[in-house]
């Protein structure tokens, strides 16, 4: 996938479209991303037993890595991203607009 954690996003579509965050987790098998506060959805959630409160608790959902965009911490904009093999064969992002590798 072409996002992982710990990389910074721009949501370019969506509710929170222009907002920055940081990669919290990546889910490459939904082709998902949770990123620090995007997407926050409204959880009403009821009390069952003494660990939980009743009440309607907010907290960030996945989105779809399409709806984001790689910000590329060399030439700070948001990135399309290509895949590029370095001479011992590892596979590694670069970023298209200034050609830098990004990990
Ligand atoms: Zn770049």
């Amino acid at each position: 996938m072409k996002i992982r954690k710990n990389d910074t996003v721009l949501v370019i579509a969506g509710k929170d479209r222009g907002k920055k965050g940081k990669v919290r987790y990546a889910y490459p098998k939904d082709q998902r991303v949770l990123v620090e506060g995007i997407n926050f959805i409204k959880r009403h959630s009821q009390a069952r037993g003494a660990v939980r409160q009743a009440g309607i608790i907010e907290r960030e959902a996945p989105i779809n890595v399409s709806n984001v965009m790689l910000l590329c911490n060399k030439c700070n904009h948001p990135a399309r991203v290509g895949f590029r093999f370095l001479a011992d064969g590892k596979r590694v992002r670069f970023c298209r607009s200034c050609g830098e590798v990004i990990d």
